[in-house]
């Protein structure tokens, strides 16, 4: 604003003003000829208001002193002197200064006015733009107050000692205070002195103030009113005077319970299942069902932060037999080593708290154990329970025990019973998974034994040797200690100790021999049956004073029986367990059955050996008998054959001469007679030279050489060629074999074979015959020999091949011996081959030969 002149200075406004005066004079020099103008202070009355309008009164009055001094220097009449001479002049000069001091001082007079009145309207719109702000603010205190107020979050502002200086509504709503309650009293009422996760906060206050930035977010149990807690996240702010000193602490707080109870649960669940995976995975590294059953009870002891717990199960009599007790208990109480999973195995009777979950089937919780209706006491020695959580293993709704778990520190809550009820399914499944797997290695491992001793028994050829291994075997097998196998002696009428282990060598050597009916042995060896004394310690029987006397606590005593008769006895005893398991007892018997069967097949062996000697020697004495009868029965056919030719000769030759020479004398019954006789000369020949023929087949035989079968049956077929041309017959012969053969003594078969199905042709038909051979085996062919001859019937095919056996009479048109098939079948045999025939009668024939196609090596 042109009015504006607060930034200008005085001298600068008067200086403003002169030059003003001075530009005026410049312009009016300018122009002096031009306007012709006389008056000295014409155009001095602009720079002059220019300069008041611009400087105020003294900027005017600069410009009215300079315009005065540069009319009368310049424009007054005597120009270039400084004088006013005349009164014209002067009034002129008066008139113009006063006007300048009049414009000038309007023109301060204008400003001022026009400052003041851009002042009341500043000062008037400032004092509006207050009432605005101080409205503002009103409405903005009124909303934060609204806020704080109606904020879905507790806030609250205590001093450094506690003191609480605001609470809000939702704080009272939330801690069940009104305000006035809880202003000026200390914070801490709304903070228990322990959370109920155990944390301390009696703390807690102090500690904010000290170290406010450790807790500008912090979530902590707190108290109602009515005592009931909740879990708040809390934004603590501090704040502080202008000195730095803390004042207050704002705390802003959420309640957190439902998230915390929710993340709890997640936890509390997580907690289950890491629970369970980790029985489960305890279920493939343990060993044994003792040790996972500790580490299960461990599990559940740590899922619920039990002191104390037990884990047990129904056994066969109706009690309750435990499968593991934590180590605590053990170790807090003074029962140590007297029973449970330390010493021998100990049965509970169903009583008790424990009792109640075992027989409801349904879990119990009790954080006064002691007053509760079941409550038996806990045995002497045994540590106070301060609480007790039974749930039962139920397997397919059956109760198969209970998992105990005991003294909790402040007591057990939903959460761990529903926890230990999330795990218990899985330990008795991985209890029950163990058993299964621990049953099925004991048998595998009792069936590996068994097989193992039976195959050693019955391979070994002489079991007796070897009983003291395979005992020793199955005694660590049976965890025994000792073993006895007695054997009995009949010629001394006793029983003999031949194997034994477990007690010392002189001890063996004093019960070596073992009279009938002393002793377990003695008597089960006399009864012939079994005796299992058990608890022997316990036992007044007498009988078993002498294991007794070992140490042996249970004893089972086996007779190997065979045959009927007891030929032993084999036993076993045990220092570490006063009772056998039904398991055990049939293992025991299994191995006594073997021993025993390994023995009867020893004394059958012996006997078998000896009738067996006896028999083969019987043999050879008969087959050297046969030997030297068939020798001289040969030797005789040979000789007979061959001695009885020449007589035979003589006859011939005698009966021919006495025919042409007293053909007349002897008249025609004579010649008859003769005729006859000559005949049957001829037949005797032939007859001989056959039986001739047969015996040298052995004694005269060329060794085996390859022969062609094929050029074999050619030669036969040249030599049979007048008889084949004579029946009209035809013989067809197909691809035969080379084999390993007698060359003379196959050409003599195929003669035969051949020989005889152009000999039995039928009348009606001409003979026609097939010769072929097929492999039969590696080392086999078979060559069949087929005609449509008269064939011959099925009863007499059995006895063709025997010497001497026709089927035709004299009478009947067919010449023959009866020994051409007699020499086929010895030729073939000779080959190591065999020969059949297959024939109908009026049919036709089948002959069929087998050979072998190499001889084996001599
Ligand atoms: P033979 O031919 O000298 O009588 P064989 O030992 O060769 O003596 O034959 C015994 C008997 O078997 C013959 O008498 C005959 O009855 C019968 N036989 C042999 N071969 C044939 C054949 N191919 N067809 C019919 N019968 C036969």
């Amino acid at each position: 604003m042109v009015w504006n002149r607060t930034k200008r200075p005085l001298w600068l406004r008067c200086t403003v003003g002169a030059l003003l005066a001075l530009s005026a004079t410049a312009l009016r020099l300018q122009f002096l000829g031009v306007l012709e103008l006389r008056e000295a202070f014409l155009t001095f009355f602009p720079a002059v208001a220019l300069a008041a309008l611009y400087g105020g009164f003294f900027a005017g009055m600069a410009a009215t002193l300079a315009s005065g001094v540069f009319a009368n220097l310049f424009f007054i009449e005597s120009v270039g002197r400084f004088s006013i001479t005349n009164s014209a002049d002067m009034a002129s000069m008066t008139v113009f200064l006063s006007s300048c001091v009049l414009v000038s001082y309007m023109a301060e007079a204008a400003y001022r006015a026009l400052v003041r009145a851009h002042k009341a309207e500043e000062e008037s719109r400032l004092a509006a733009g207050r009432e605005k702000a101080a409205l503002e603010l009103q409405e903005s205190e009124r909303r934060y107050r609204e806020l704080v107020q109606n904020a879905n979050s507790a806030i609250i502002r205590w001093k450094h000692d506690g003191t609480i200086t605001f609470f809000n509504e939702y704080a009272e709503a939330f801690f069940g205070y009104g305000a006035e309650e809880v202003l000026g009293k200390n914070v801490s009422i709304l903070v228990p002195p322990q959370e109920s996760t155990g944390t301390d906060l009696s703390g807690l206050v102090r500690d904010i103030v000290d170290n406010p930035a450790r807790y500008s977010n912090y979530a902590n149990e707190n108290v109602r009113k009515d005592g009931s807690r909740a879990w708040m996240a809390w934004t603590n702010r501090p704040i502080f005077d202008e000195n730095g000193q803390l004042q207050e602490i704002l705390a802003i707080g959420c309640d957190i319970t439902e998230r915390r109870l929710a993340m709890e649960k997640v936890r509390t669940q997580n907690a289950i299942l890491e629970t369970i995976n980790l029985i489960f995975h305890n279920a493939l590294t343990c060993e044994t069902e003792e040790q996972l059953g500790a580490t299960c009870l461990k599990a559940a002891e740590e899922l619920t932060g039990s002191k104390y717990g037990f884990i047990g199960e129904y056994n066969r009599n109706g009690r309750l037999y435990d499968i593991a007790i934590s180590d605590p208990a053990w170790e807090a109480c003074a029962m140590y080593g007297q029973s449970g999973h330390r010493g021998r195995p100990v049965s509970f009777k169903i009583h008790g708290l424990y009792g109640r979950v075992l027989t409801n089937g349904r879990s119990l919780l009790t954080n006064t154990p002691e007053s509760h209706p079941d409550s038996i006491g806990t045995p002497p020695g045994h540590p106070p329970l301060t609480a007790f959580l039974g749930v039962p293993l139920v397997h397919d709704g059956k109760v198969m025990g209970i998992i105990g778990l005991a003294s909790r520190e402040g007591g057990y809550g939903l959460e761990q019973l529903l926890a230990v009820e999330a795990i218990a399914p899985a330990i008795l499944e991985a209890l029950m998974r163990k058993r299964t797997e621990l049953t099925l290695n004991r048998s595998e491992a009792r069936l590996k034994l068994l097989s193992e001793t039976a195959s050693q028994l019955l391979a070994s050829p002489d079991p007796q040797a070897i009983v003291e291994k395979l005992c020793r075997q199955v005694m660590q097998h049976l965890d025994c200690q000792a073993f006895f196998n007695y054997l009995a002696v009949a010629a001394e009428g006793k029983l003999f100790l031949n194997a034994c282990a477990g007690i010392p060598e002189e001890e063996a050597r004093k019960i070596e021999w073992l009279d009938y009916g002393v002793a377990v042995c003695g008597c089960a060896a006399q009864a012939g049956k079994r005796i299992v004394a058990e608890d022997i310690c316990n036992t007044p029987d007498i009988r078993t004073d002498l294991v007794k006397s070992y140490g042996i606590q249970a004893y089972a005593c086996h007779p190997l029986e065979s045959q009927g008769k007891t030929i032993g006895t084999l036993s076993f005893g045990t220092k570490t367990r006063t009772h056998f398991s039904a398991e055990d007892l049939s293992l025991m018997k299994t191995v006594a059955d073997q021993v025993a069967t390994a023995m009867e097949k020893i004394i059958l062996i012996d006997e078998l050996r000896n009738s067996r000697d006896e028999l083969e020697m019987r043999v050879r004495e008969r087959t050297a008998q046969l030997e030297r009868s068939n020798k001289a029965l040969q030797d005789f056919v040979s000789i007979a054959s061959h001695d009885l030719q020449e007589p035979l000769r003589k006859v011939t030759t005698f009966g021919d001469m006495l025919k042409q020479r007293c053909h007349g004398p002897l008249g025609e019954q004579g010649n008859g007679y003769l005729d006859r006789m000559l005949d049957a000369n001829r037949r005797m020949q032939s007859l001989l030279t056959a039986l001739l023929e047969y015996s040298r087949l052995t004694t005269r035989a060329d060794p085996f050489t390859k022969t062609d079968l094929a050029d074999v049956v050619d030669g036969v077929l040249s030599d049979l060629e007048v008889k084949i041309e004579m029946t009209g017959g035809e013989v067809q012969v197909g691809k035969l074999p080379v084999i390993e053969a007698d060359p003379t003594q196959m050409r003599q078969l195929f003669q035969n074979l051949i020989g005889n199905a152009l000999k039995f042709h039928r009348e009606d038909k001409k003979p026609v015959i097939k010769v072929s051979a097929s492999a039969a085996g590696a080392n086999l062919f078979q060559i069949v020999i087929e005609d449509n001859g008269i064939g011959i019937d099925g009863e007499h095919v059995g006895r063709i091949f025997a010497p001497f056996q026709r089927l035709h009479g004299r009478s009947s048109p067919y010449e023959g011996t009866g020994m051409g098939l007699a020499i086929c079948k010895k030729i073939v045999e000779r080959h190591g081959g065999g020969i059949r025939a297959e024939s109908t009668r009026g049919k036709g024939s089948l002959f069929i030969v087998d050979l072998p196609a190499r001889q084996p090596k001599r």
